[in-house]
């Protein structure tokens, strides 16, 4: 990152909610789930399935805690109505974890049962490192309870292979991706190359072990070595899909799709979008060094 990028994320506490919304609304579908709804099909359209995600984590309040394990229930609930194909991510700390891991696994059960009646998928996001054997439990529970589970592993973790190697075969899907947080050294890996390169041996031991595989990353270096392990192993369509976020790259996306594989776009939605949007802005500093064009503009 150069100087004057990150000069430019470093001002972004400080740039005015309307902008960061104006630039970052290529990110989140809206505030509404209908809006979730209609990205979803705008995006079936192109070939593309779903996953949704209401926006909101490190939840402090039972009671807000419980209001979005409701939200997330309607949006099952929307899903079924509208026909369209899409699972439902969920983040822990959104669902109570900073509260009670008693609290928290009660709300996730409530969410798969109700979505396990309706043959919808639930993935648990993974969150920073406190939160990875609470979700890898709970994932177990789940899977072996409702048989609908998905969760998320990060290449950029040195346990990341152990935790495959745990993992339940049957019927099991796994979300793989670099990993979003800042984690020590101690327990990640730190540089560039040594992430790609454990995304690509855990890719292969995940493969090993006959698990399904969301594929989820905008690295196209990894894109196309995962098409060539696919390949090489004659894998199909029951093996593995490759998943994007919403506003990201969209030529790869197309890239990956008109290539005949499936591709899952993560969809986040919800009032709760300004702490999403400057991460992903800290994320992209040529998206962030628009958001500053626009406040020098304005002003
Ligand atoms: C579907 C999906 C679900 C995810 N779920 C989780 C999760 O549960 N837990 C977790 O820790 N992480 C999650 N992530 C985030 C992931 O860990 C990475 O931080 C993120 O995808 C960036 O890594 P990358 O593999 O895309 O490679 P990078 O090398 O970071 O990016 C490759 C290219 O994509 C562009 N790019 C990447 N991200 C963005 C962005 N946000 N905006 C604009 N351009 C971008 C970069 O500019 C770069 O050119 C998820 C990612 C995806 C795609």
């Amino acid at each position: 990152m150069s100087l004057f990028d990150r000069m430019v994320v470093k001002m972004l506490p400080v740039v005015p909610r309307v902008i960061v919304g104006a630039v970052a609304s290529r990110y989140v579908a809206g505030d509404m789930v209908s809006d979730a709804i209609e990205t979803a099909q705008a995006l079936a359209a192109d070939g593309a399935v779903a996953t949704m995600d209401i926006l909101g984590e490190e939840v402090r309040d039972k009671a807000l805690a419980e209001n979005y394990t409701n939200q997330y229930i309607a949006l099952v609930d929307a899903i079924e109505a509208s026909g369209i194909s899409s699972s439902v991510s969920v983040k822990p700390t959104m669902l109570g974890l900073d509260i009670t891991e008693e609290l928290c696994e009660q709300n996730i059960e409530r969410i798969f049962a109700h979505a396990a009646a309706r043959k919808i998928r639930v993935a648990i996001d993974m969150e920073d490192h406190p939160t990875t054997d609470f979700t890898l439990r709970v994932h177990r529970r789940m899977h072996d309870q409702f048989g609908n589970a998905g969760t998320v592993l990060q290449a950029y973790m040195r346990r990341t292979l152990a935790d495959i190697a745990a993992l339940p075969v049957d019927n099991c899907q796994i979300r793989l991706c670099k990993g979003i947080y800042v984690e020590p050294e101690s327990i990640a890996y730190k540089g560039y190359e040594e992430i790609r390169a454990n995304y690509l041996l855990a890719l292969e031991a995940l493969f090993e072990r006959g698990i399904f595989v969301g594929i989820a990353t905008h690295d196209e270096y990894l894109v196309d070595r995962a098409i060539e392990i696919i390949q090489r192993r004659g894998l199909d369509a029951s093996a593995y899909e490759f998943q994007m976020l919403l506003g990201v790259l969209p030529q790869l996306r197309s890239k990956i799709l008109s290539g005949g594989h499936a591709l899952r776009v993560y969809i986040p939605y919800g009032s709760d979008w300004y702490a999403y949007s400057v991460r992903r802005l800290r994320e992209n500093p040529k998206v962030a060094r628009h958001v500053m064009r626009a406040m020098i503009g304005l002003r």
